[in-house]
């Protein structure tokens, strides 16, 4: 399938997993991609080890909680690259601890990256998107729908980006700009691993899941294209939930 060709998709947080799996789906897809993370060398790095480099026409060094610094990529991307079809708001960070236990400093972090983030870059996306007839897809959580124990400013951050994606799926569905979420449950990316550490842990979350196994990036990216594409034009402000079958349960034992 090249559902995408000649279109021009920029993706947050492309340097590693979900969002580097995402960057190489579009790619094989036809798309011309606009590629942002902290670091450019890290961006440089994977297109060239995935063999993507030709689809990716812009790579940034950008901190997506930094207004400016967002807000600039997308209109240099758009700009560059003559248009805007798709936004994947992707970046985010991990957040461990109860209430009691993490800093103000933390919680103000992690809403800055994983929910202000969407905001920033959606509303420097939106005029380009008006005129394209794009769409945006972000990347949620099931933490988001649901309270993950010992993930208090994560879950909230994520809760954000659903509602968000809600609102603006009502607010400009009749500009012709549709916003949707995928809500991942665990993906083997850096993020699960730094959180569970060691092959034991690994297996008692993968027993929790009635697949047996974590997700892989792949499939976040399959998840994120089928939103972005045609195939998916009658569908705005949902959350496409990828987990497994992990919120489909109760968790109460039997
Ligand atoms: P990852 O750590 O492999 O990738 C996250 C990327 O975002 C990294 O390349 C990182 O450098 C980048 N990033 C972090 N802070 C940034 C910032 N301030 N500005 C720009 N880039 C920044 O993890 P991942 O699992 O691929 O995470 C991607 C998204 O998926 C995140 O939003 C995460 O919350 C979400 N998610 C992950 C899981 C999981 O189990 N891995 C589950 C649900 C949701």
């Amino acid at each position: 399938m090249r559902r995408f060709e000649g279109m021009v998709v920029a993706i947050t947080g492309a340097a590693s997993g979900i969002g580097e799996a995402t960057a190489r789906r579009f790619a094989a897809e036809g798309a011309i991609l606009a590629l942002c993370d902290l670091s450019e060398d890290a961006l440089a790095q994977m297109v060239t080890r995935t063999g993507i480099a030709e689809s990716a026409r812009t790579l940034r060094a950008v901190d997506v909680s930094d207004i400016d610094a967002i807000s600039s990529f997308i209109d240099d991307a758009a700009q560059s690259l003559g248009r805007l079809d798709v936004l994947v708001n992707n970046a985010g960070i991990g957040c461990f601890g109860h209430v009691d236990e993490i800093t103000a400093e933390q919680w103000r972090r992690t809403m800055a990256v994983d929910l202000d983030a969407v905001f920033f870059g959606s509303r420097a996306a939106l005029p380009y998107l008006r005129t394209a007839g794009g769409c945006i897809v972000n990347t949620a959580s099931i933490s988001g729908l649901f309270a993950d124990p010992g993930l208090a400013a994560y879950n909230v951050a994520k809760a954000g980006v659903v509602n968000l994606t809600r609102n603006m799926a009502v607010d400009h569905a009749g500009e012709g700009i549709r916003v949707n979420c995928i809500c991942p449950g665990g993906v083997g990316t850096a993020m699960l691993k730094s959180h569970l550490r060691d092959a034991a842990i690994m297996e008692d979350y993968e027993r929790l899941v009635p697949m047996g196994r974590v997700g892989t990036a792949d499939e976040m990216a399959a998840g994120i294209a089928f939103l972005a594409s045609s195939d998916a034009s009658y569908i705005t402000g949902t959350t496409l939930t990828i987990d497994g079958g992990v919120t489909a349960q109760t968790g109460q034992p039997n």
